[in-house]
């Protein structure tokens, strides 16, 4: 098991550049990187997209829609998501995880409209 305290929640410049980085190789290049993490089909069978199952995840970096702040959605929590909560595979991070968690909590958290 590795690190834990670092999820993507607070990337530092340095690891969003790394992430987009990964994003632009060859899919060659990213099954073999070390940040890749590979898909297990088996846990899969739910997304019934003939093909286009993944082959494994990547760090992704995104912003968030509600408050801007930038994170990095990790592979392994993709991993987690897709096969073991068994989410849908178009399904993408688009709210970092304190507006996530202000929503679980129902508490109401503004959305700045601009
Ligand atoms: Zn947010």
């Amino acid at each position: 098991m590795g690190k834990k305290e670092n999820m993507g929640r607070n990337p530092t410049e340095k690891e969003l550049r790394a992430a987009q980085r990964v994003l632009e190789l060859h899919p060659l290049q990213q099954r073999n990187h070390p940040s890749a993490v590979l898909a297990d089909h088996s846990k899969l069978a739910h997304i019934n997209t003939y093909g286009s199952l993944p082959e494994f995840y990547l760090d992704q970096p995104f912003v968030c829609r509600l408050c801007g702040k930038r994170e990095i959605w990790k592979a392994e929590d993709q991993k987690w998501y897709y096969e073991e909560a068994k989410g849908h595979i178009d399904a993408r991070a688009v709210e970092c995880h304190n507006c996530r968690k202000a929503k679980r909590s129902g508490s109401a958290h503004p959305v700045q409209k601009s």
